[in-house]
């Protein structure tokens, strides 16, 4: 299993998990809505892995390489990575 870094678009919660985290108790009301921005991510430093921020919600989390996944910035419509 890979490691992938689950963003709720409506409360910005970030959980580091191998398999989908469960959708109930967002904070924001009814269930999270997860989406994971690379194939795989870490939300703490790791050795291969670069810190990459969205310059709308401000997380930051750790891939190889520019995350692809853009849909679902909890700022507005779509996370703008950039390398830290
Ligand atoms: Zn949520
Ligand atoms: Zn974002």
């Amino acid at each position: 299993m890979t490691t992938k870094v689950y963003i709720c678009k409506k409360c910005a919660t970030t959980v580091e998990k191998n398999s989908p985290p469960a959708g109930s108790g967002c904070p924001k009301g009814g269930t999270h809505t997860w989406h994971h921005p690379a194939s795989e991510a870490y939300l703490s430093p790791k050795s291969g892995f670069k810190p990459y921020q969205c310059k709308h919600c401000g997380i930051t989390i750790y891939t190889k390489a520019l995350p692809s996944g853009t849909q679902g910035c909890p700022a507005g419509s779509l996370h703008s990575w950039h390398k830290l």
